[in-house]
């Protein structure tokens, strides 16, 4: 017993001095558990249509509601389960990941980030800022990496791949190109270690959230019960309803609303949100051109 913890602390201290493994592989790996748990837990929650009273709905110009699993259906048929499985794997496991593994480390390298001393931070304080911290740069990051896709012509060629998912569900998150994922994830995630160098966990619960948020925001899940245990009921988050309103009335370049995903307030101090983000069924959200 005392072997085998010796061991542990050993590779742990190991760990902590290497910074390929420390900036690198950790995220990724955060970022796969944080991923793959979360979408399976939700895709999970839906079969057993427990909270089918909480799926978004948005009836179309006074026809009758189309219901969600009909519409879901609709994007599956376009782009298969399956094919939605294999790109996630690609995206968050594949080269893209590696590339911002490996730019991640470089870049602490560069900036002369030195080895963590320890896992946590001093106390739970510094903690909760450092959680607050990353979510608050790593979302103002998502929103620019994911407006400037829609204001430009070129990037809008990358990023229309994602909205081909017209009713989102959770493993269709990363149905997406690796170069937005990169504009959305890796570069603002990159950006937020950069200048709040947390404490290894908290780097890597702070990834593992990101991608857990995403997949909660394309299961078309509004549901107050989820709402409180994900923190979704504090101050400034937004609701599910945000980004599902933004697959359903913003396929397209230019113009498009609600960009944000952890918090609203960067829609609404630039403008672009969609005054009824927070919304929980009721009529559909008017598109601004
Ligand atoms: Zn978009
Ligand atoms: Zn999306």
């Amino acid at each position: 017993m005392a072997a085998a913890s010796a061991a542990a602390a050993g590779l742990a201290a190991r760990w902590l001095a290497t910074p390929w493994l420390v900036w690198g592989v950790g995220p990724m790996a955060a970022v796969n558990a944080g991923f793959f748990l979360t979408a399976a837990l939700l895709e999970l929650l839906l079969a057993t249509r427990l909270l089918d009273s909480d799926l978004l709905v948005y009836p179309a110009n006074g026809a009758p509601a189309k219901r969600r699993d009909a519409a879901l259906a609709a994007t599956q048929e376009k782009i298969p389960f399956s094919k939605q499985l294999l790109t996630c794997l690609f995206i968050i496991a594949g080269p893209h990941a590696v590339a911002n593994g490996a730019s991640l480390t470089l870049l602490m390298r560069l900036a002369g980030a030195p080895a963590p001393a320890a896992w946590w931070p001093g106390d739970v304080l510094s903690a909760a800022w450092q959680l607050l911290a990353m979510a608050v740069v790593a979302d103002f990051g998502l929103y620019w990496g994911h407006r400037v896709q829609h204001e430009s012509k070129l990037l809008w060629q990358v990023h229309k791949v994602h909205h081909r998912i017209d009713t989102p569900s959770p493993f269709s998150t990363m149905y997406i190109h690796g170069l937005d994922a990169t504009l959305q994830g890796g570069i603002p995630m990159a950006l937020a270690t950069l200048l709040i160098r947390p404490a290894p966990a908290i780097l890597y619960i702070s990834f593992g959230l990101r991608v857990a948020e995403n997949a909660l925001n394309h299961s078309g899940l509004d549901s107050r019960l989820l709402d409180f245990f994900t923190l979704k009921s504090l101050p400034f988050r937004a609701a599910a309803a945000h980004h599902d309103a933004h697959h359903k009335y913003c396929n397209h370049p230019k113009n498009a609303r609600n960009y944000g995903e952890t918090f609203y307030i960067w829609d609404v101090m630039f403008g672009t949100v969609n005054p009824r983000h927070g919304t929980r069924q009721g009529p559909p959200p008017k598109r601004v051109d």
